[in-house]
């Protein structure tokens, strides 16, 4: 069956899969949604004997109805090789009774790899399709590992150029060095002197400028976006879920049928949309178990039906969940409010305008599978200490939030169905927060290289291929800007 997508404003209506992905967005600001949900062709039992390239051609079929079927064989080839470490590309971790979905093989070390690994074969063949023949300007907000995600799936892709916003001074040094040291004719990245969300709505700024596309348009480029709103990104990210699923019937860890949990740090609510969605084509969920750290808007909006925005941004230990407008939450919104697109546009606006929203009782029953939790820093830190002096299994700063609200919901309610942990990033990324959780102190003046040299004795993980890239590697981008100069900052780098 065809699939077609639609605004959550109600503003576009039967797009199709490959233009929604070109666009990004939709024109009246909302994100695409798919206009029903499929259930897989194949069973589970045939699923566990597939390889991830296999169960990817099984799920994202389902959505992408207008990709010929070699077209999205060829899109899943190019993806998923030899850029991961390993032939599994998302392996299952059993330590300390949960299982880790380890999402962090691809080139840059974090779960972005997952989808930005695919988005610029799906986007330059949605293009083809769509005899779209300007220049594809990518343009992305990032908390910190979208953008080195994206720079390292766009570099040198024909017909493409990228440009990145990330937060100055909000990001780990190994994020900022991955993203500044970036080769490839078509990246360019600036900082901003702001917060992840100022880059975020910068960019939805520049999206809705109508008079900036025609001048860019003008001068042959059209914008797109690289961000989870993109069902580009969305989709591929429902794969991991399914495979997971599979791989533990096939290992006889759970029974054909048996619901299972998943718990996924959280930020700006993909990663865990994408679970959510896997379970609406045929995954047995229990429950799925939304991870914040300090920046908890999220477990606040599910423990009273509030959202509210209206608070400090805290930086954390875990950068890349620092995040108070959590974009993807608006398709859960339109979904619980029965594909209601007034409704939706009605709470965005609010949104927009107070910071706050309220969801009606009748939306928050249909939105009943998700429980929140948040960590703060200190709880993290200590959680990964403990994993690691029981298990020595070492994991990052937010797999360290996802664990932590994982075991304190398990104590609390004494739901011991097995448990998926998404493992967004390789601890690598993060040796200095995780060294200093480990040793329970902190790691003033040491070089971070010199923690990541510990963290290999302290692990016995080889170094991944991507710090090493980065140890020596030439400082390549050196653009700041503020967030109110962006879109002079993208005409620059365009020369428009
Ligand atoms: C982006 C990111 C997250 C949050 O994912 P969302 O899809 O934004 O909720 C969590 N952990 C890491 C390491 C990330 O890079």
């Amino acid at each position: 069956m065809e699939m077609f997508y639609n605004s959550t404003r109600g503003g576009e209506k039967n797009v199709t899969a490959s233009m929604a992905i070109l666009k990004g967005i939709a024109d009246d600001g909302g994100l695409f949604m798919p206009d029903h949900f499929p259930t897989l062709k194949v069973g589970f039992e045939a699923l566990a004997d597939m390889t991830y390239q296999e169960t990817a051609y099984e799920v994202m079929k389902l959505f992408l109805t207008d990709f010929t079927g070699e077209e999205l064989k060829r899109c899943i080839e190019s993806a998923y090789d030899s850029k991961f470490d390993t032939e599994e590309i998302a392996p299952l971790v059993l330590a300390d009774e949960a299982y880790y979905l380890e999402l962090f093989h691809g080139k840059t070390i974090a779960f972005k790899d997952m989808a930005l690994s695919i988005l610029p074969h799906l986007m330059t063949t949605a293009a083809k399709k769509n005899h779209a023949d300007e220049e594809i300007v990518i343009l992305t907000a990032t908390s910190g590992d979208t953008g080195k995600a994206a720079m390292a799936g766009f570099a040198d892709v024909p017909g493409t150029r990228i440009i990145v916003f990330y937060p100055k001074g909000g990001v780990s040094r190994v994020q900022e060095l991955q993203m500044l040291t970036q080769k490839g004719e078509n990246t360019a990245v600036a900082g901003i002197t702001g917060n992840f969300d100022d880059a975020q709505t910068g960019v939805k700024k520049i999206f809705g400028d109508r008079a900036f596309g025609e001048r860019a348009g003008k001068a042959g480029f059209r914008f797109s976006s690289a961000n989870s709103i993109n069902i580009g990104r969305l989709v591929p990210q429902v794969v991991y879920y399914v495979y997971a699923y599979a791989k533990l019937l096939k290992n006889g860890q759970i029974a054909e049928g048996e619901k299972i949990n998943f718990t996924v740090p959280t930020g700006n609510f993909g990663n865990i949309l994408a679970a959510y969605i896997a379970g609406c084509i045929g995954v047995p969920v229990n429950r799925l178990i939304c991870a914040s750290n300090d920046n908890k808007v999220l477990y606040d909006f599910f423990t009273t039906g509030t959202y509210d925005r209206n608070r400090d941004f805290i930086l954390t230990s875990s950068p890349s969940m620092d995040i108070l407008i959590s974009s993807n939450l608006e398709r859960l919104i339109y979904l619980s409010a029965g594909c209601d697109a007034e409704k939706t546009k009605e709470l965005m606006r609010e949104l927009s305008e107070t910071g706050r929203y309220t969801v009606t009782p009748d939306m928050r029953e249909k939105m009943a599978l998700f429980t929140g939790g948040f960590a703060t820093q200190e709880e993290n830190a200590r959680e990964i200490k403990r994993v690691y002096d029981d298990t020595g299994y070492l994991m990052d700063t937010h797999t360290g939030v996802a664990s932590c609200v994982y075991h304190n919901y398990r104590e609390t309610t004494g739901d011991e169905t097995k448990t998926v942990i998404a493992s967004t990033a390789s601890p690598y990324k993060f040796a200095r927060s995780v060294m200093t959780a480990i040793r329970g102190k902190e790691e003033e003046g040491k070089d971070d290289f010199v923690l990541i040299d510990e963290m290999k004795e302290a692990s016995g993980v080889e170094i991944p291929q991507a710090i090493e890239e980065i140890r020596k590697a030439e400082i390549r981008h050196n653009t700041v800007c503020s967030p109110e100069t962006m879109e002079e900052t993208v005409a620059g780098f365009l020369g428009i």
